[in-house]
């Protein structure tokens, strides 16, 4: 079984460019596809980036069932395809889903075990200025800007809290997140079970109770 990985931040503070990183330094995660009503940007491509929707089959969809969440993000609809989260875990895989502060609370209602990993910005006007170098409007900065103050009081409620100062730095702290949640005994000793990391004579021995240390 997998683990579910919510990444989280008000936009611009870096979300996608640290999870493509993360994505290339970590085996055994896939990132969740979420679906859009928005436009793709310059170099997007359906499929990778987002599924790219129709408002009229995105709403088919939300009255199906198909969403684990949705949200309104910025007048453009955004969701979680269910089947997405559910196939990676079922392989086996940690999916790694980046979403806004709303749907993040959505998802971690749903699914409790998951793991909520909040990324701030060095400052408010860092912020500002990746959202410039992305090349949005002053009304749109602005908008997002007012919208990051409301966002970031919800950092607390979050798993992990993680600075994207140095892009680097905070992969390698989400990384460490990652692999030390590999490494916990339920989820341990379960990858011991189906893999060949230890031999079959380490794993009885380790499964055979009679710790000698313990009572039982
Ligand atoms: P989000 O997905 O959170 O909206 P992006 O990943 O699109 O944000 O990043 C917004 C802008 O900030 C991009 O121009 C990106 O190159 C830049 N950026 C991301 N992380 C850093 C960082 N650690 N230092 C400097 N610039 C960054
Ligand atoms: P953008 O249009 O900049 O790619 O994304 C806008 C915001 O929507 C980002 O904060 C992004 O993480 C968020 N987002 C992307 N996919 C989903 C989703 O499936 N559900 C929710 N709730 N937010 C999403």
């Amino acid at each position: 079984m997998g683990n579910l990985f919510i990444l989280s931040a008000p936009s611009g503070t870096g979300k996608s460019t640290v999870a493509s990183k993360l994505l290339e330094r970590l085996e055994g995660l896939r990132r969740v596809i979420t679906a859009t009503t928005r436009e793709p940007r310059p170099g997007e491509r359906d499929g990778v980036d987002y599924y790219f929707m129709k408002k009229d089959d995105f709403e088919r969809g939300i009255r199906g069932g198909y969403f684990l969440e949705w949200a309104e993000v910025y007048g453009n609809y955004y969701g979680t395809p269910r089947e997405q989260v559910d196939k990676n875990i079922k392989e086996g895989y940690d999916s790694l889903l980046v979403i806004d502060v709303q749907g993040a609370f959505k998802v971690k209602e749903i699914m409790p075990r998951s793991v909520g990993i909040f990324l701030l910005p060095p400052s408010m006007e860092e912020l500002k200025r990746r959202m410039k170098r992305r090349g949005y409007s002053d009304k749109n900065t602005s908008l997002r800007l007012e919208t990051a103050k409301k966002e970031i009081p919800c950092a607390p409620n979050f798993d992990y809290i993680v600075v994207n100062d140095f892009i680097d730095h905070a992969v390698d702290q989400i990384r460490s997140i990652i692999i030390s949640l590999r490494c916990k005994k339920e989820n341990a000793l379960e990858d011991l079970r189906i893999s060949s990391a230890v031999s079959k004579d380490i794993l009885e021995l380790m499964e055979g109770g009679g710790c000698y240390g313990k009572k039982t």
